[in-house]
């Protein structure tokens, strides 16, 4: 998974050619990052098939501010973004605007994978999670706990009529952007859930 930021260019640099910073997510883990309103980030799948919880915060609002999976689903009415389209915050503001999308298949209506959830299937103790992977790189925002994560955006999770089906959605080099439409900082996680075809 590959996280071209936003470019960050001051006034001084503004003009000169600058290509996108790009971070690996480590498999099984998560990465956070901000992004100033009106610059762009995608989020792209290096082998295929790595569903992606996404989560976002506006900034400077104490984590209280954020990305709202109920309003986005109200506004599309429905459980698919497209380009043109907006995902909204709990204060019911367009947050993030889909700007490119070569799947146009996510979810926006499961959980993040999350201890308890392993541990009832049986897994083993400390098997990694989406909730703890974003609650782990959002602690230095705040973020005390995994309970705290909000409902996420599956990014390339097959889900259509709130029943997951084999992925085959995303392939290599699949992406989605996204235009942010304030300030705000984003977290995302490789999800680590491998023991179904959904998440490859
Ligand atoms: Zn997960």
């Amino acid at each position: 998974m590959v996280f071209p930021e936003a470019q960050d260019l001051t006034a001084d640099d503004r003009n000169e050619a600058s290509s996108p910073k790009t971070h690996i997510v480590k498999a099984s883990h998560g990465y956070a990052f901000e992004v100033k309103k009106g610059k762009h980030f995608r989020i792209v799948d290096l082998y295929g098939e790595q569903v992606v919880d996404f989560a976002a915060w506006v900034s400077r609002t104490n984590l209280i501010q954020k990305l709202s999976m109920s309003y986005s689903r109200y506004h599309l009415s429905g459980v698919q973004p497209a380009v043109g389209e907006c995902l909204w915050t709990n204060t019911d503001e367009p947050m993030l605007r889909v700007v490119d999308d070569t799947v146009k298949v996510h979810d926006m209506t499961f959980m993040s994978c999350n201890p308890e959830f392993y541990q009832k299937k049986g897994a083993p103790k400390h098997h990694r999670s989406c909730a703890t992977n974003i609650a782990e790189v959002m602690k230095d925002y705040g973020m005390g706990s995994y309970l705290e994560v909000t409902d996420p955006f599956n990014i390339f999770q097959n889900t259509p009529n709130y029943s997951l089906k084999p992925l085959g959605s995303s392939k290599p080099g699949d992406y989605i952007e996204f235009e942010a439409l304030m300030d705000c900082v984003c977290a995302a996680s490789c999800c680590p859930y491998v023991s179904q075809p959904e998440h490859a």
